[in-house]
């Protein structure tokens, strides 16, 4: 018997550790044969903290130190389920107790997280007992060389999850293309949407998959040496990258020689503070090195021109996790999920408006009504649906009537958002848009670098507009100026951050222009 308990930032905050502590307690002190393990996030952040008891697959949810005991009692010392603590008493839904049953996880598909929950990420071990490092393995000892493999994944179709959406294995293709000895491969996982949080859970749940994603890029395009950009702000998943450095290097996974080929490659941790521009990849390279994390123009681009001017592939988190399981499975698996132009699954942190907030993985293609609906479990009682704000602060909202769209790179676009790293936001009839715009203002006001005078000055000067209009101050003018203000900035801005800061305006503008007329003073 196993009791696996998620031990991620998400149900730490409600107990996850001293659950996990008063398990271990309570099973000791009554002297049973259960196992119980720290694992990583299960998906259910709302109803932490959060265990799975096997054999049976039994969820139990809200736990605290006193229903810790009475799960040792009751379920794993005398065999009945704990009632009080069952999914479907926190949920109202029928008798559904075990995961397999529930409508949440029923139309996810979980290939990035497929280890999280289940496997202690602080012990290399377990990954490997679930094929981990298998797909680098194969890399080495098969006779494919690295052209292969980036010809793999240029066949597989995986294209950025960090929200530009360029194809991975052009990518490679480009960097492996660049003459030199010295090339780098850095993992982004400067993750700092507002309500985004899966780089973060793929680091504190699955962290191997994230290292075996790096080597197999280093041996296709040929470098050396990888760098793990993370936010400071994710001590959790620091801690876990670090132990799953030391355990892959312990075991000659990572270093000189690896599995005893002529593969050289290891990793290591650069720590960002926490601003968002750093996210942008010249911003980035900038910080990596100890400067100022400011963009830069490009061309050149990080595969000719990066770290230390040498060729560097910087992709993020999940994209890297992405890539054992392709060459795992084969570049077809991964081509047959998701659709023509946007292949495989991509994770969202889902939250605001909604009765299942967490982690999901879902098939590229999926709607967003079914996510909302099906696996969210639709908007609190007495509510309806106003918007889903996708892609974060640089993405835009759509409305309940479009819901229908499928997600996808080129399909989100063509409403006037993006997909973006993740970050999925639901509205209802609560939620005013005009605040909600004002919100990533004011985000994008707080993170702009200053580099450029549009950013720096103008959206602070929406953020002034949006302010008034608020209150109820604004007036027409103030609209007219609001609108040609946001094309302002997109148009002449530096970095994405700048493009894309006045996209929530400008969606939010086009979807919701009566709430917009409803604040204004002299509307007619
Ligand atoms: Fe900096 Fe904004 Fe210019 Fe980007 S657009 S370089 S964040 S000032």
């Amino acid at each position: 018997t196993q009791v696996l308990v998620c031990t991620s930032t998400a149900c730490r905050s409600s107990g996850g550790e001293q659950l996990f502590k008063a398990l271990r307690r309570e099973i000791k002190n009554l002297g049973l044969d259960v196992r119980v393990v720290k694992t990583g996030c299960y998906g259910f952040c709302g109803l932490g903290s959060v265990a799975v008891v096997h054999p049976g697959a039994v969820l139990y949810c809200n736990i605290d130190e006193n229903g810790a005991g009475n799960i040792a009692r009751t379920h794993l010392r005398d065999g009945r389920l704990v009632q009080n603590l069952l999914y479907r008493s926190m949920n109202g839904e029928g008798n559904r107790n075990f995961l397999h049953e529930i409508p949440f996880f029923e139309k996810q598909q979980r290939v990035v997280l497929d280890n999280s929950g289940l496997i202690d990420p602080e012990d290399i071990n377990e990954y490997i007992a679930r094929d981990g490092y298998f797909a680098l393995a194969e890399v080495l000892r098969s006779r494919a060389g690295p052209a292969d493999v980036v010809d793999a994944v240029r066949r597989s179709g995986l294209r950025g999850r960090g929200g530009a959406g360029f194809p991975t294995g052009e990518k490679w293709f480009f960097a492996a293309a660049q003459e030199g000895p010295e090339k780098y491969i850095i993992c982004n996982a400067d993750e700092g949407d507002p309500g985004a949080f899966m780089d973060r859970s793929i680091l504190e749940g699955n962290p191997h998959a994230v290292l075996e994603g790096m080597l197999i890029a280093g041996y296709a395009v040929g470098a050396q040496e990888g760098y793990v950009y993370v936010r400071a702000e994710y001590p959790l998943a620091v801690k876990r990258l670090e132990i799953a450095i030391r355990q892959a290097q312990k075991l000659g996974l990572l270093g000189k020689g690896i599995l005893g080929s002529d593969f050289d490659f290891d990793v290591d941790i650069a720590l960002g503070a926490g601003a968002f521009v750093c996210g942008e990849e010249t911003a980035l390279l900038r910080s990596a090195m100890g400067f100022r994390g400011e963009p830069r123009v490009r061309p050149p681009y990080p595969v000719e021109k990066g770290l230390y001017d040498k060729p560097t592939i910087i992709n993020n988190v999940e994209t890297l996790a992405n890539v054992p399981a392709i060459i795992r499975n084969g570049p077809e698996w991964f081509a047959a999920m998701g659709t023509e132009g946007s292949k495989g699954t991509k994770i969202f942190s889902l939250a605001g408006q909604i009765k299942n907030t967490g982690l999901i993985e879902v098939p590229m293609g999926i709607s967003l009504a079914d996510i909302v609906y099906d696996i969210g479990a639709g908007p609190p009682p007495g509510r309806r649906i106003k918007a889903v704000q996708t892609g974060g602060p640089s993405g835009g909202a759509v409305p309940a009537e479009l819901l229908d769209v499928p997600v996808d790179y080129e399909s989100l676009q063509a409403v006037g958002t993006i997909m973006g790293s993740g970050g999925l936001i639901v509205l209802d009839n609560t939620d005013c848009m005009v605040d909600l715009a004002k919100f990533y203002m004011q985000f994008a006001a707080h993170e702009s670098c200053g580099a450029c005078t549009l950013c720096r000055v103008g959206v602070v000067h929406v953020v002034d507009i949006l302010e008034r209009i608020t209150q109820g101050e604004g007036t027409l003018d103030d609209l007219q100026e609001l609108e040609e203000l946001a094309y302002d900035v997109r148009d002449a801005s530096l970095c994405g951050l700048g493009q894309t800061a006045a996209n929530p305006v400008l969606s939010t503008m086009k979807y919701f222009w009566d709430e917009y007329l409803a604040h204004v003073r002299d509307r007619r």
